[in-house]
């Protein structure tokens, strides 16, 4: 997947340039040894000076895995019978939200396999409007519910969901192909439309991509970050593509980069991408932690400054697998509370307890 590049300027001029053209980023992404510390302690210094060493808390409450979708890369996908499939009742979701908001984490998200009956989207409408009462408006709720239509959008925004988490999972359409069915619910085009009636329903727009992907190359991995600039996105999610032998994208496991490089690609991604767009949110994703032990401190080191603590009852987490090995299967909210406290601390940040912590983007975007 590399390629030897020879270097344009010294990787300092680069870095201190103000808008990167796609041969930069090739370079930056190729980067090794020291170049490569270069490129991260340049995040580490932008994200100091542009959105300070804090992280913000996003409880995660994986709502169902319910799917009536079929991506090729994913655990839950509708075609996979292996899993039993659960739905939360609205108490557990309720006593989730109980926990962020007794703690301080002032932000939830919730996510959920793609469904989009009737029945799912009153049921979300009704719960936003509920954890709004609950917390007297004190919890920030962020969704991240696959593509819906405008009506749907528009009716979670107006019942209190103001972030949206929609990846975009490789912005190459020829790639998107590859990596999901032939049909409309599949379609490139869809999901691309779905995000830009989410900025203008008003959301605070959150895209992403996996790295390390069959068939992804460097040059797809630079374009990412150019979409990224140019859709002008809020918050940011990306993770290593990590496989699950129940999906169809398993039988090209052979070429895939080992687990270690794909790590360091996506390390290298979240660190170009906080140069790149200083004041967005960029998540430390799980995917990270699940090929290194330190992924999310690592993570949190070069850019990123989100975390989602899981608050998805244990009894339900075997069941919601996009992907294998995924780690902190076991692990109590509480438990889960006092690692993560650990690890930012390791990592040199504090954490914003009772901060929504918003994309700066966004709000200056907006006034
Ligand atoms: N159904 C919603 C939200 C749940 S899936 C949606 O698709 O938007 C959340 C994310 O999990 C996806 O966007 C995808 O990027 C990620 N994911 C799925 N399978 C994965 C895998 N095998 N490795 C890494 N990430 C994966
Ligand atoms: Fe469903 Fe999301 Fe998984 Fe696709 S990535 S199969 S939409 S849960």
């Amino acid at each position: 997947m590399s390629q030897n590049l020879l270097p344009l300027e010294p990787v300092e001029t680069i870095l201190e340039k103000l808008v990167f053209s796609k041969d930069d980023l090739l370079y930056l992404l190729n980067t090794s040894g020291k170049e490569r510390i270069k490129l991260f302690e340049k995040a580490k210094e932008v994200k100091a000076a542009c959105v300070g060493r804090k992280v913000y808390f996003r409880g995660l409450i994986e709502y169902s895995n319910y799917c009536k979708k079929n991506c090729y890369y994913c655990g839950i996908r509708a075609g996979n019978s292996r899993y039993a499939r659960y739905r939360m009742t609205d108490a557990e979701v309720l006593e989730a939200v109980n926990y962020a908001y007794l703690n301080d984490y002032a932000s939830i998200v919730i996510q959920s396999g793609e469904q989009t009956n009737k029945a799912f989207v009153a049921k979300i409408e009704s719960l936003l409007k509920r954890i709004h009462l609950q917390t007297a408006g004190k919890i920030h709720v962020t969704l991240s519910l696959g593509e819906q239509s405008e009506d749907t959008y528009r009716r979670w925004f107006e019942a209190g969901a103001h972030r949206y988490l929609l990846r975009i999972e490789v912005s190459n359409p020829a790639l998107y192909l590859k990596l999901h069915p032939n049909n409309l619910s599949h379609d490139y085009n869809r999901r691309l439309d779905a995000l830009k009636t989410l900025r203008n329903v008003g959301y605070q727009v959150g895209t992403g991509v996996m790295i390390g992907l069959p068939f992804q190359t460097i040059s797809d991995l630079a374009d990412d970050l150019i979409f990224f600039r140019e859709f002008d996105i809020d918050m940011a999610g990306m993770g290593p593509y990590i496989e699950h032998a129940d999906t169809p994208l398993y039988l090209y496991r052979s070429e895939l980069l080992p687990l270690k490089e794909r790590f360091d690609l996506a390390l290298k991604m979240v660190a170009i991408l906080r140069i790149m767009m200083k004041n967005i949110n960029i998540a430390a994703t799980t995917a990270m932690q699940t090929i290194d032990p330190q992924g999310r401190e690592k993570a949190l080191m070069v850019g990123a400054n989100v975390i989602m603590p899981n608050l998805t009852p244990v009894k339900y987490r075997q069941d919601y697998l996009l992907y294998e090995n995924k780690p902190c299967l076991d692990e109590e909210a509480e438990e889960c509370k006092s690692c993560l406290e650990a690890r930012i601390h390791i990592a040199g940040d504090t954490i914003g307890y009772g901060e929504w912590g918003d994309s700066r983007h966004f709000s200056e975007r907006n006034t």
